[in-house]
């Protein structure tokens, strides 16, 4: 069983390895792929180039054995859609279960996203709460599951939402934080925060 965490990642941060670490440990996955986008849809283009967000995500899962980087869709290039991406992935993992996983901000826009209902028969969604953000249980509300009752049988098609320790790291708030040049930057991996400074990014 696998999880896709799909993101910017414009850096990776503490709250998205929370975020895969509970997943993992929770749902008992044998893998997280953190993948990040190319070209993301429904906002402007990233701060840090691909290669960059690439590096600091590597630097970010070192030593995690569980957490794997996946270039899917930078090596596909122009606009990322998940289910284009999705379907490449369930291509490879053909009888597996796939789970999606989304913070309750991202699952919110879902209807927005490209055939949102395919995305549906690819894999399930495991959404996982954020601060301040209210999940809205209208979407595909016939497909909601809750814990621990997915996945077993069904490989793909259900709606799990997860009661996680919240976290309140956000890109945004560390682009804020190192615009700032704020001496000390929460929410990095220290590895991440080195080569932030190193390559100047995010100032
Ligand atoms: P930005 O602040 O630039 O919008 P972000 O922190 O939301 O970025 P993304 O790379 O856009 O990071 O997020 C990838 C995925 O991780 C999304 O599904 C998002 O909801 C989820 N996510 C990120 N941070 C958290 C968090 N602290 N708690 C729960 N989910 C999170």
């Amino acid at each position: 069983m696998i999880g896709i965490f799909g993101g910017t990642f414009d850096p990776v941060h503490n709250g998205h390895l929370h975020v895969a670490q509970q997943v993992l440990d929770r749902l008992v996955l044998d893998q997280v792929h953190f993948l990040p986008c190319a070209i993301p849809v429904h906002r402007g283009v990233p701060r840090a180039s691909a290669v960059d967000r690439t590096r600091m995500i590597e630097l970010a899962l070192e030593g995690r054995e569980q957490f794997k980087l996946n270039t899917l869709e930078l090596k596909r290039d122009g606009k990322s859609h998940m289910v284009d991406t999705l379907r490449e992935i369930r291509a490879g993992y053909p009888g597996q279960t796939i789970c999606l996983i989304l913070g309750a901000d991202a699952f919110n826009q879902l209807k927005g996203w490209k055939s949102p209902k395919e995305i549906l028969q690819l894999a399930h969604l495991v959404v996982c709460q954020r601060p301040d953000v209210e999940l809205d249980r209208a979407i595909f509300s016939d497909h909601w599951v809750e814990f621990p009752a997915m996945p077993g049988e069904s490989i793909e098609g259900c709606i799990l939402p997860l009661a996680i320790d919240e976290n309140p790291c956000s890109s945004t708030r560390v682009r804020n934080m190192l615009e700032a040049q704020e001496s000390e930057v929460q929410c990095l991996h220290p590895a991440v925060f080195e080569y932030i400074q190193d390559h100047h990014l995010y100032h």
